[in-house]
């Protein structure tokens, strides 16, 4: 891992790259929440983070996150973000390791959630294949509105997630973010959830999120370095 001072260095130029997005696009900075993509990092790594003001942290794998959070039981004002695939078997523990689960794609998966974890329901991100890409997870953005009628019931639908497909250039990202966003505004018209949040953009492309109008950016490598192998 980096040392503490680097991470703590590194986090600084991410919040001031988010600042100077959210400037350019007329937005307040308050109004994006910088979630670390810590997976694979050691709980050290997260700890250094927190210490230099980091709250909100995203984690892939149940079972990986729920031990770190262990690990980091002192840190009682950190909020965990699931955003990695979720697989019904382990949407038990998912309910008790994550404050947010930013990964539901299937009704399934929606009422497995609702059942480990009924009341207050679940806050969740509905994430959406944007590309169609049959090696993603993410409901097609064409069945995001049944799936989200089906859900809403059962959970707090606050948002939609994407990973989108790789882009060689920003322009491309930004196509797929501003996607994104217009399904969101159809959505919340035709569903009357305010569906308000937008979590895109990671290291490659965060600022290109914003100015999109990501409201939640997902960033790793910026601020941990390379993930180990
Ligand atoms: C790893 C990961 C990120 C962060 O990626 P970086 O390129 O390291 O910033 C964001 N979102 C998801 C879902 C991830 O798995």
């Amino acid at each position: 891992m980096l040392a503490a001072d680097e991470i703590a260095h590194r986090l600084g130029e991410v919040r001031e790259r988010i600042a100077r997005a959210a400037q350019r696009s007329s937005r307040s900075t308050d109004a994006i929440c910088l979630i670390l993509a810590s997976k694979t990092q050691p709980a050290d790594a997260v700890r250094a983070a927190y210490e230099a003001g980091a709250r909100h942290f995203g984690e892939n794998y149940v079972r990986e996150a729920a031990d770190k959070r262990a690990e980091l039981a002192d840190l009682r004002d950190a909020t965990w973000h699931l955003i990695g695939h979720l697989q019904t078997n382990k949407t038990r523990l998912a309910t008790r390791t994550f404050a947010i689960i930013q990964t539901v794609d299937s009704a399934r998966l929606a009422d497995a959630i609702a059942h480990a974890h009924p009341t207050p329901p679940m806050r969740v991100l509905i994430e959406v294949n944007l590309g169609g890409e049959p090696d993603k997870s993410g409901v097609g953005a064409g069945d995001a509105e049944s799936l989200i009628e089906a859900a809403r019931a059962k959970v707090e639908i606050i948002g939609l997630m994407t990973i989108p497909p790789h882009a060689e250039s920003a322009t491309g990202a930004r196509n797929y973010f501003a996607k994104l966003r217009r399904l969101r505004d159809r959505l919340a018209a035709r569903s009357g959830l305010a569906l308000s949040e937008l979590s895109m953009g990671m290291t490659e492309d965060f600022e290109v999120a914003i100015e999109e109008g990501a409201t939640m950016v997902r960033v790793g490598r910026a601020i941990f370095g390379e993930r180990p192998k």
